[in-house]
């Protein structure tokens, strides 16, 4: 088994103090983790703390360390209710517009990037919501990579390296995955998980390298596209359980650290279920 770390929604404003607890739970497992920067964010809800006016200095200097970056879409705005290749969520920047236009835009993100010293040939779209137009784009400004797929491995698709990420949430890592932290927005408790998880496997960490995972990637085929297709509907039905406000009092009420005690409490609780109504 391997993995990557992803961040994502790295912008000048976003929550200082959450991203600096991340960064250094990571520091200190020696992992380097791919981080996903906003050119030039439009999107409010990233916009939690006041701007830090060293912001690129600081993206900088993880990069020296040897931190990844990718670009993170151009202005992190939902323009379309296209759900992309994956099909993970009802919104994109970039999904559905035309090629003229994906390309155009994130031209200037690039652009953006280059003009504060940064150059990458990853691309990170914003909600995992990418089309055939947004690949075809990419190549054609240069990128080799995207940060994304539901695949067990790397794969190439019109000439562009799909990198998977499949984590929602769990750590129930198969052959090779990426997790993916949203700092902003990340709970007490899912800091927790991180920082067990990485306790007992971060040997298992790798970085984020084009070249190598390149050389490694099969090519898309039929078996990569229905791999894909069915991963998609675990994750759609485990976000539909997860959904449910009778499960979710469930998941609560059984969880604990350690996998065995979890088991135990989930089939003690059981029938618990059947009383939710009554009892909440
Ligand atoms: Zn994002």
């Amino acid at each position: 088994m391997q993995f990557l770390v992803r961040m994502d929604d790295i912008t000048a404003d976003m929550d200082w103090k959450r991203f600096t607890l991340i960064r250094d739970i990571l520091d200190n497992y020696g992992i380097k983790a791919l981080i996903g920067v906003v050119p030039e964010c439009r999107d409010k809800n990233l916009s939690i703390d006041p701007v830090k006016e060293n912001f690129w200095d600081i993206i900088k200097d993880l990069q020296k360390k040897g931190w990844v970056i990718a670009q993170h879409g151009t202005y992190h705005e939902y323009v379309t209710e296209n759900s992309g290749l994956l099909g993970i969520n009802p919104f994109s920047e970039f999904a559905g517009l035309s090629f003229d236009e994906q390309k155009k835009k994130i031209e200037y993100g690039k652009k953006r990037l280059e003009e504060h010293g940064i150059y990458t040939d990853i691309f990170m779209a914003p909600g995992h919501s990418y089309d055939e137009n947004t690949l075809t784009a990419l190549k054609e400004l240069g990128f080799r990579a995207v940060t994304d797929g539901l695949y067990n491995k790397p794969y190439i698709y019109k000439d562009i390296l799909c990198v998977p990420c499949r984590l929602n949430g769990s750590y129930d890592i198969k052959d090779f995955d990426t997790i993916c932290i949203h700092s902003n927005t990340i709970t007490d408790e899912q800091v927790e998980k991180l920082k067990f998880f990485l306790s007992k496997h971060c040997r298992e960490a790798i970085t984020f390298d084009v070249d190598s995972f390149a050389d490694k990637a099969v090519s898309y085929s039929e078996d990569v596209k229905v791999f894909e297709a069915k991963a998609l509907d675990l994750r759609m039905k485990k976000k539909g359980l997860g959904e449910n406000p009778r499960i979710k009092w469930y998941l609560q009420l059984t969880d604990h650290k350690n996998k065995k005690i979890k088991l135990l409490k989930r089939v003690f609780f059981l029938p618990a279920l059947f009383f939710y109504k009554s009892n909440n």
